[in-house]
């Protein structure tokens, strides 16, 4: 298996890092429009391969990334403090035009694995500047939201994140929807397993972390400039669910055919995920708040994906 990334910056690097780190994949390729960073990159990278695996890690041109199995693209500029994801849409939509024709030219048969944001945004443009099928454009979507929302509750309820399921759908951003109701601790419903260890999930608690969740990522680039090892991570996640065939149930974001009433629109629901990208959508079931939310979240990104002409 071998992973091509575009955009060798924090995102980029920080997925080459904790792929490179997990032994996953045979080779990684950087690619990036300022070629000496790259190079500075995967170097620096290469030299935690020998404490960790046997991955090969490279940085060159488009060329160098021919016969990718997967292409991470992580190019593009930065949210600033304030700025809001959808703000940045136009500066990287521009960006995308050049470096998906690129990709597809090098390697036809990749599954593209979209990491600039606003992510929703940047993977329905990918799915249809490359016009490969939705199911092999995958956008990392709330993959973290979902991660930062297991975390939170874990640390209330005193187990592992891996221990609860619970997923944010829709947008990777303001409107994202914290699937509160289909939450399950340990297979037993949240209150229950709250009530079992006494850990209630009061109306403060669940503010706290509905807070935490959807407003980690300004305040991470409040005190540090932007985020990148949660989502290095999360990619890395990604790619080792379609390199091992997995079949794992992540929320990602691909273009789907309808959701809320609302048709090709690209936002996270869980997935299941392997070999050649995603397989089937998961719909939880929700309360009439949750679904009214998703619904508007649906809304929010199709208006906005229609209003680009590519
Ligand atoms: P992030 O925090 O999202 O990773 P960075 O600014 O650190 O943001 O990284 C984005 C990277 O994308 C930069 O290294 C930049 O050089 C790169 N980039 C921007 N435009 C292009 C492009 N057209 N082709 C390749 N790489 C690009």
């Amino acid at each position: 298996m071998q992973v091509g990334i575009v955009g060798a910056g924090m995102v980029g690097s920080a997925a080459a890092y904790a792929l490179a780190l997990s032994g996953t994949v045979l080779r990684i390729v950087l690619v990036d429009r300022d070629e000496k960073m790259a190079r500075a990159q995967a170097e620096d990278i290469a030299h935690a391969v020998p404490f960790a695996s046997s991955t090969q890690v490279d940085a060159g041109d488009y060329d160098a990334m021919a016969g990718a199995n997967v292409v991470i693209l992580a190019a593009g500029v930065s949210q600033k403090p304030g700025e809001t994801r959808l703000e940045l849409l136009g500066r990287n939509a521009e960006v995308f035009r050049t470096v998906v024709g690129e990709v597809r030219r090098v390697a036809p048969d990749a599954i593209l694995l979209v990491a600039s944001n606003p992510v929703d945004i940047m993977t329905d443009i990918a799915t249809r500047l490359s016009g490969l099928p939705p199911a092999r454009v995958i956008g990392s979507g709330t993959i973290l939201d979902t991660a930062r929302f297991r975390w939170l509750l874990g640390q209330h309820l005193g187990i592992a994140p891996q221990s609860v399921h619970a997923y944010v759908m829709g947008e990777h951003g303001d409107s994202e929807v914290l699937a509160w109701s289909a939450v399950r601790a340990g297979s037993v419903a949240l209150n229950s397993f709250a009530a079992q260890v006494g850990a209630a999930i009061t109306g403060d608690v669940r503010a706290r972390i509905d807070t935490g969740v959807r407003r980690a990522a300004y305040t991470i680039i409040e005190g540090k400039g932007g985020t990148w090892y949660g989502i290095g991570a999360g990619l890395a996640r990604i790619v080792r669910a379609i390199a091992r065939n997995e079949q794992a149930v992540l929320s990602v974001s691909i273009r789907t055919p309808e959701v809320e009433g609302y048709r090709d629109v690209a936002l996270s629901v869980p997935r299941v995920v392997g070999r050649d990208g995603v397989i089937a959508d998961l719909f939880p079931e929700l309360d009439d708040g949750e679904h009214a939310a998703l619904a508007e979240s649906a809304r929010i990104l199709k208006e906005t994906a229609d209003a680009l002409t590519l």
